[in-house]
């Protein structure tokens, strides 16, 4: 194989990269429409407080089921519907879907914590984000306190006046805002002091090798003290050993998530795990002091 891509090194190159451009306008194409079509669901993978081990919320992903395509993963088409501004309505449709669900569980007698919706950076680039989570909030019945904001760092620190303006209206809506895969986007720390941040998320790249690798330990040790410094949760995901939970149990990181403790499943299969409602939640989780 190696001699070959030698011998042809050229040809294998541009061939792979047609390809790549040809499946890039293929989900282009098959994007338009889709939500229309139905083609859209969300799934929901579950949270856990590492301390009690109860279930501490839900996180909502988007699964895209095309009819010829088969089931295209998000982290390709996510890009694509970016490029082309299609991600503000799909946006929407999967913020109005989660406060949809949240309502039902809670008429339900269900306690999920919270569902944490991916949003993309393309969404709260527009004046207006905050004002359409309102009105999505609004239009389902949601209480804000239901619901928690993932945004990447990479786009807050591209824009980060911008982002503070509309972070701090959300979060005074009661809506909570975690940052996702923290750690991996090349950026200052200074922006966590000028955004309202209530939660980090541990990229699961860190989270991969421990407790063999030296540095990703030191590393999630830090996030761990920092995130607790400046009153922040930390979660961390992709957890699927119990020699890293058991890592990150004796670094006090407060939440887990991966499959070790659940896979992202449809609302009717998560359902069995939200606990019956008991007393109405005084607070938001605890934080280490
Ligand atoms: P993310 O938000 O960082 O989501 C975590 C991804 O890791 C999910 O992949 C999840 O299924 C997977 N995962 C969870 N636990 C484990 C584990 O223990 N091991 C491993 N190896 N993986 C685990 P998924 O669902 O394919 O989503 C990929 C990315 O697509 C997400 O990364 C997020 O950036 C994006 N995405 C998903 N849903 C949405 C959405 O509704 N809107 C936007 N804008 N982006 C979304
Ligand atoms: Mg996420
Ligand atoms: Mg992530
Ligand atoms: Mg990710």
């Amino acid at each position: 194989r190696a001699k070959e891509d030698g011998r042809n090194g050229y040809q294998f190159f541009s061939a792979e990269l047609t390809k790549v451009a040809i499946e890039h306008a293929v989900i282009d194409t098959a994007l338009k429409g889709a939500l229309e079509r139905e083609e859209f669901a969300l799934v929901y993978q579950p949270q856990f407080d590492l301390a009690d081990r109860k279930l501490s919320g839900v996180e909502a992903l988007l699964r895209w089921r095309h009819p010829e395509l088969g089931d295209i993963s998000p982290a390709r088409f996510v890009p694509i519907a970016e490029q082309h501004g299609v991600i503000l309505e799909i946006g929407r449709w999967v913020l109005l879907t989660a406060c949809r669900q949240a309502r039902a569980w809670h008429d339900a007698g269900l306690d999920f914590g919270r569902i944490a919706v991916n949003i993309s950076g393309n969404q709260i680039r527009g004046a207006g984000f905050a004002e359409t989570v309102h009105e999505v909030l609004l239009e389902a019945d949601c209480e804000p306190r239901w619901i928690e904001l993932e945004i990447t760092e990479s786009f807050v620190m591209r824009r980060l006046e911008h982002s503070v303006v509309q972070l701090n209206r959300i979060r005074e809506l009661g809506v909570q805002i975690a940052i996702d895969d923290f750690g991996t986007g090349y950026s200052s720390l200074s922006y966590l002091k000028q955004l309202p941040i209530d939660k980090l998320k541990i990229d699961q790249s860190f989270v991969h090798d421990i407790p063999e690798d030296p540095n990703d330990m030191a590393i999630i040790a830090s996030i761990i003290a920092l995130g607790h410094a400046l009153g922040q949760i930390i979660i961390a995901e992709g957890v699927e050993a119990e020699a890293q939970a058991e890592f990150l149990k004796t670094k006090h990181c407060d939440q887990v998530q991966g499959f070790l403790y659940g896979r992202p499943v449809s609302a009717t299969e998560i359902a069995p795990l939200l606990l019956p409602f008991a007393a109405p939640k005084k607070t938001q989780h605890p934080i280490e002091a």
